[in-house]
C-alpha cells in the first residue's frame, strides 16, 4: 500500500520526542510548497527489523535515525554507504524503488557544512584539530576532518581505549591525549570540537580548562541545547571563531531531504528559526 504522490519520511528512536528533526523537515515541506510528511517513530530495539521492513509498504521512501539504534541499523541495511560503514553508524535510510534499504550516514558532511557556512575562513590543514570525546558523534567527526585534509587530530576521552580504538580505525593521523592533558590540546589546536555530550542541558559541565584558548582558532561544540555552552561562551570571549551545534543538526538533514522529498533545501536564519521555535 504505497502513496508516491505523498512521501513519507521519519525519524526512528527511543526515546524520541525531544527529536527536531519533524519540524525541521515539515518546515522545508511547508517553505517549498511540497506534498509529504515527516514523523516521529518511537521504536524499541526488539522491534526495529519489522518495523523498518514495514515502513517501504505504507508509503515511506526513508527514514532519519537516531540513538539508541544508529549501529544496529547497519545489520538491517541491504547495502551500507562507505561513509556509514567507515563511521560504523548510519543515520539515514533510504528505501529504494527495489524494496533494498540503503544506509549512509550524513552526520560527517553536516558537520563540515556546518563549519563551512558559519566560518567561513576555516581551513581543514591550517593546524591540528582537537577532538574532545570519542563516542558515535567523534566518529563521523574525524572521518568528516580527515577527508577534508586534516592532517593531525589530537584525540581525547575520559575512557582512553575508546579513543585508541579510533586511533586503529582512523590511522596514524589520530594522535591520542591523556583526559587530564585536555586543557593542552584545547590550546594547541587550530580547530577545537567537543563531540562529548558534556555541557548539554541535564548533562555534567565540560570541565577542561579552557584558559588556552585564544584568537585564530575555531571552536564548535555539537551540543546545541543549550545552544550557547560554556565552551563556545569562553572560547567567543578569547576571541575564537565560534560555530554552535545547530547547524550540524540542519545540514546533516539536508541530503537526506533531497533523497526523501527531490529538492536540496538551504539552510538559513528562517531554517533555525524554525527549529528553535
Ligand atoms: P556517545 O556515543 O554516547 O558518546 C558520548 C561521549 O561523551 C563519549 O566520548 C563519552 O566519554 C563522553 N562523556 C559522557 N559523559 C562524560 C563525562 N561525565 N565525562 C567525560 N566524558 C563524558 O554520544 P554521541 O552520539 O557521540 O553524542 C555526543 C553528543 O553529540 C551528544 O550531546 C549529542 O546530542 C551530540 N550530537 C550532536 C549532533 C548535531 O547534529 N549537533 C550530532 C550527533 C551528536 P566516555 O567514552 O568516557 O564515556
Amino acid at each position: 500500500m504505497t502513496n508516491n504522490a505523498h512521501p513519507l519520511a521519519g525519524v526512528i528512536g527511543n526515546p524520541i520526542s525531544h527529536s527536531r528533526s519533524p519540524r525541521l523537515h515539515r518546515h522545508w515541506l511547508a517553505i517549498y510548497g511540497l506534498p509529504g510528511d515527516y514523523v516521529a517513530l518511537r521504536v524499541q530495539e526488539e522491534d526495529l527489523s519489522t518495523v523498518i521492513r514495514t515502513l517501504p509498504k505504507m508509503g515511506f521512501v526513508g527514514a532519519n535515525v537516531t540513538i539508541p539504534h544508529k549501529v544496529a541499523v547497519l545489520a538491517i541495511a541491504d547495502t551500507i554507504s562507505d561513509r556509514a560503514a567507515l563511521i560504523g553508524a548510519a543515520n539515514t535510510l533510504i528505501f529504494r524503488g527495489d524494496g533494498k534499504i540503503h544506509a549512509d550516514n550524513t552526520d560527517g558532511y553536516g558537520f563540515l557544512a556546518n563549519l563551512r557556512q558559519n566560518a567561513p575562513g576555516w581551513i581543514a590543514d591550517a593546524g591540528p584539530a582537537a577532538v574532545l570525546g570519542a563516542g558515535g558523534a567523534a566518529r563521523a567527526v574525524i572521518a568528516a576532518l580527515i577527508e577534508a585534509g586534516t592532517t593531525e587530530i589530537l584525540l581525547t576521552n575520559r575512557t582512553r581505549p575508546k579513543a585508541e580504538a579510533l586511533r586503529q580505525e582512523f590511522g596514524s593521523k589520530v594522535r591520542v591525549i591523556d583526559w587530564v592533558q585536555a586543557d593542552n590540546v584545547v590550546e594547541e589546536a587550530a580547530t577545537v570540537i567537543n563531540t562529548t555530550s558534556l555541557g548539554m542541558t541535564g548533562a555534567p559541565e565540560l570541565r577542561v580548562p579552557l584558559d588556552g584558548l585564544h584568537p585564530g582558532q575555531t571552536v564548535t561544540d555539537l551540543v546545541y541545547v543549550p545552544l550557547q555552552t560554556r565552551l563556545l561562551a569562553t572560547a567567543s570571549a578569547a576571541g575564537c571563531t565560534t560555530v554552535d551545534g545547530l547547524g550540524m543538526l540542519l545540514h546533516q538533514a539536508v541530503p537526506a531531504f533531497e533523497r526523501f522529498f527531490g529538492l536540496r533545501p538551504e539552510v538559513t536564519e528562517a531554517t533555525r528559526a524554525a527549529v528553535l521555535g
